[in-house]
């Protein structure tokens, strides 16, 4: 058992003191079984209720309570404990309107979207399988709990949430649940965009974006993605890119929008579609605007400056996979020689301006302001303040 587990077995050993019974389950199971080094968020599901949890332990955060989740801390580590429950009531084909807490693991496991998600692992590490979850963990397959289409219909985040699997753990999808996908994809639009988003991202950044891809296609999930109805082509070309991993949200949708062709006023309008968070879209589009400067190899000092190092690593990132990389040593050392790095390090501002020229405050002043800053990075100035404010004087007058 994974050293992550046994730090929490006596978690699990307090709640059966107390009479009642305690798993671990969720992707940690699966990721352990798998072998995986890296196990993060090691859920426990119980019998108990969210109050009788409370009782058990002194530390507890109400996290989800009325979803019957609460973290109990241990020293610098916490687990989400959360209480046995079934779903019901699924309008709209989104999330349940009801839980009902209930004492029986079996009913807990079988909300649970995928076989080999629906493992417990008692705290001696036997494994509770009631789906033949091992089997399809062993064959490599994402199998829907029951029957595909109902558990779809159920939840349509579902769909998306195995192709991401399939990307991220390199799994294939059993024929009847691709099946379903297939059939039920139009589900997908009664889902919130962010649920997509995230589910996404995860397919983009996972090792076999590949396969995801082209299931994310074939099953005509895409119809139901925002801006993506009429992109099939570019998308069959961006699931046919080599599978060199991507380490972030903003080099995943950048490679999405050059994928699709987007320019990055295009982008910025159909990431608030997708409601990306607002630091995302500006990475994004700047990175789009950077992407013919690396197919040429020729940056102007203020390209550089404008893009910053983070844009420039993720932008180079992307054209990796169109073997349109820089070098990195050789971007390096062209941003190192660039004069200024940031507006900070500009040896004057908007202050030095009025108080040490005759220049009054306006929009003018910003113009000024914004002509010497180019200046010091191409190069042509100094980045010395005496010289900067003559200079000053001398272009308002
Ligand atoms: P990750 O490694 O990304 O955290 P995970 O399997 O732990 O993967 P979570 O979204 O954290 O995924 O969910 C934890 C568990 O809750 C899942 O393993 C699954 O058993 C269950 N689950 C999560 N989302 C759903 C859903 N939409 N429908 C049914 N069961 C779900
Ligand atoms: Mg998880």
């Amino acid at each position: 058992i994974p050293t992550e587990f046994l730090q929490a077995v006596p978690v699990i050993a307090k709640i059966e003191q107390a009479g009642f019974e305690a798993y671990f389950v969720g992707g940690s199971v699966r990721d352990a079984l798998l072998g995986h080094k890296k196990i993060h968020d090691v859920d426990i599901a119980t019998s108990a209720y969210p109050a009788e949890i409370k009782q058990i332990f002194r530390r507890t955060v109400d996290t989800g309570i009325q979803h019957g989740t609460v973290t109990v801390l241990q020293g610098d580590l916490s687990y989400e404990v959360t209480t046995f429950r079934t779903e019901s009531g699924y309008q709209d084909f989104r999330r349940p309107d009801h839980v009902t807490f209930v004492r029986s693991l079996a009913e807990d496991l079988k909300r649970r979207d995928f076989t080999i998600n629906a493992l417990a692992l008692q705290h001696d590490g036997t494994v509770i399988d009631l789906f033949d979850g091992l089997t399809d963990l062993n064959r490599r397959v994402i199998r829907a709990v029951g029957t595909p289409e109902t558990r779809f219909h159920e939840d349509a985040l579902r769909m998306m949430r195995a192709i991401r699997f399939q990307s991220q753990l390199d799994f294939t999808i059993e024929p009847a649940t691709l099946a379903a996908i297939q059939t039920e994809h139009h589900l997908l639009a009664k889902i919130a965009v962010e649920r997509i988003h995230d589910e996404f991202t995860k397919l983009l950044l996972g090792q076999r974006r590949q396969n995801a891809l082209q299931n994310f296609v074939t099953t005509r999930l895409f119809e139901d993605c925002p801006g993506m109805a009429t992109s099939e082509q570019a998308l069959l070309q961006l699931s046919r890119l080599p599978d060199q991993p991507l380490h972030s949200a903003a080099s995943a949708w950048t490679l999405v929008a050059a994928g699709l062709g987007w320019t990055a006023q295009q982008a910025i309008k159909q990431l608030k579609r997708w409601k990306s968070p607002n630091q995302l879209i500006a990475t994004v589009s700047t990175n789009l605007e950077l992407i013919p400067h690396f197919i040429a190899n020729d940056f102007t000092n203020w390209d550089l400056y404008q893009a910053g190092w983070h844009c420039l690593m993720i932008t180079n990132e992307v054209m990796a996979l169109y073997q349109k990389a820089i070098p990195e040593a050789q971007l390096q050392q062209q941003y190192q020689q660039l004069p200024i790095k940031t507006k900070n390090e500009l040896a004057i501002n908007g202050r030095d301006l009025l108080q040490r020229t005759t220049i009054k405050p306006g929009p003018q002043m910003g113009q000024l302001l914004k002509q010497l800053e180019q200046a010091v990075v191409a190069g042509t100035l100094p980045n010395d303040a005496a010289v900067l404010l003559q200079q000053a004087e001398q272009m308002m007058a």
